[in-house]
């Protein structure tokens, strides 16, 4: 594991205030295991934190501002800590994109607790997670952001409430209609280990993997392919799910177990159908997994996560021909598992392989995607670990 980060973040602390921060603080971007699309249907999800982390160095200052910087970009913004509520969400355009997450954090902090204890601060900020590769750089950015202020402006709040804190930032004041899955994982990760969320509780269960006893390692596919209709199908993929839920009488699709799909097919139009029955099996796929690792091992969930592969190509409709190009190249030459991770229409898939055998599918998969004539995939394997921290 690289530690360049973090002393990026106190570099770059350095060199801004010119003296050394109080603290580094740090926190994990995020794979999701098995559980896609379920997180806005009140259902399951099962993702885990890894080795990819953002790190915040900070400084007090007496003058009531925040400013933040970042190696990501040369720019600096500063505002005064009173402000953020004038700015956010109402003139959240005034603040560059990357600046609304640290300051929204602020805000989010400042605003739930009702704290009048904030001093102002200097932010340094430094991240190893590749920005928009489907491995969460926001909920990384936001969970170091939050540990730090949580820690530094002596507010006490736990690990869900600072999930909440970023959750509340991305939407409101970064405008990112996001679900809570990625704060949680970032938040609540262990060492080879996976947080079992209920999203309409908010209950978490951290799972034991067991990746590391069993040899295997996980497997990253990142296509480089972002399809352009992304926006506009997670949006008309929410709209089926919430029309599903209507017209079965639930309030959401997590109160649709599989025995019910009988009855909704016969109330539904065959598009809907799909959509309604990928989401009721998904969350049972999860709750399987889950079951399965604890009484069978991780070796033993390879055929849940390809099932969740079919349901997303064919029924939820948001596969893309390079990630089940990934996906079939790895099971052919010897992944346990492998599906496609995120919103889909391009992004990343994963696959669960035994360590013996990573060379063997990285080199599969690359030439499959050379004989399809797609572009080189960034392969990698991820190791899940510890969630946010404090670092020094
Ligand atoms: P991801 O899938 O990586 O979470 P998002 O679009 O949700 O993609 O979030 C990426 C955005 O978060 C970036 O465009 C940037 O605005 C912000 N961000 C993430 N990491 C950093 C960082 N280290 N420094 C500044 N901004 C960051
Ligand atoms: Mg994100």
């Amino acid at each position: 594991m690289t530690t360049a980060p973090a002393a990026d973040a106190r570099a770059l602390f350095v060199d801004l205030v010119g003296s050394e921060p109080t603290g580094v603080w740090s926190s994990p971007g995020r794979v999701n295991l098995i559980g896609e699309h379920t997180d806005y249907n009140d259902g399951f999800v099962f993702p885990f934190a890894i080795e990819h982390r953002t790190y915040v160095a900070l400084g007090t200052r007496t003058d009531g501002r925040i400013r933040v910087a970042s190696t990501f970009t040369p720019e600096v913004v500063e505002v005064a800590l009173d402000e953020l509520d004038d700015l956010f969400p109402a003139r959240r355009d005034e603040i560059a994109e990357w600046a609304r997450y640290p300051l929204g954090v602020a805000w989010a902090l400042a605003k739930t607790t009702g704290s009048d204890a904030a001093t102002g601060v200097d932010l340094a900020i430094a991240s190893d997670v590749p920005v928009g590769a489907g491995l969460s750089s926001s909920a990384a950015i936001e969970g170091a952001v939050a540990s730090a202020l949580d820690e530094t402006w002596g507010l006490g709040l736990d690990r869900v409430a600072l999930a909440k804190i970023g959750r509340t930032a991305e939407n409101e004041a970064v405008g990112a209609p996001t679900g809570i899955m990625d704060q949680m994982s970032s938040m609540l990760g262990r060492p080879d280990a996976a947080i079992f969320l209920d999203c309409r509780s908010l209950e978490a269960d951290v799972v034991d993997l067991g990746f590391a006893d069993a040899g295997l390692e996980l497997l990253v596919m990142d296509t480089g392919v972002k399809h352009s209709h992304a926006t506009g199908g997670y949006g008309e993929r929410r709209a089926s799910c919430e029309l599903g839920a209507r017209t079965l009488g639930v309030a959401a699709l997590r109160d649709v177990s599989v025995d019910d799909l009988p009855r909704a097919e016969e109330l539904l139009d065959d598009v809907t159908y799909r959509r309604v029955r990928h989401i009721v099996t998904e969350n049972a796929r999860v709750i399987e997994t889950v079951r399965t690792l604890r009484e069978k091992g991780p070796e033993a969930i390879g055929d849940l996560l390809v099932a969740s592969h079919v349901s997303m190509r064919d029924d939820f409709e948001i596969s893309a021909p390079e990630l089940d190009t990934a996906v079939d190249a790895a099971l052919a030459a010897g992944a346990i598992g492998a599906r496609m991770t995120g919103g889909g229409f391009g992004g990343a898939a994963i696959a669960l392989v035994s360590h013996d055998s990573v060379d063997q599918v990285r080199d599969a998969v690359t030439a499959a995607f050379a004989d399809a004539g797609y572009a080189a995939p960034h392969i990698f394997t991820v190791t899940p670990l510890e969630g946010a921290r404090r670092d020094n």
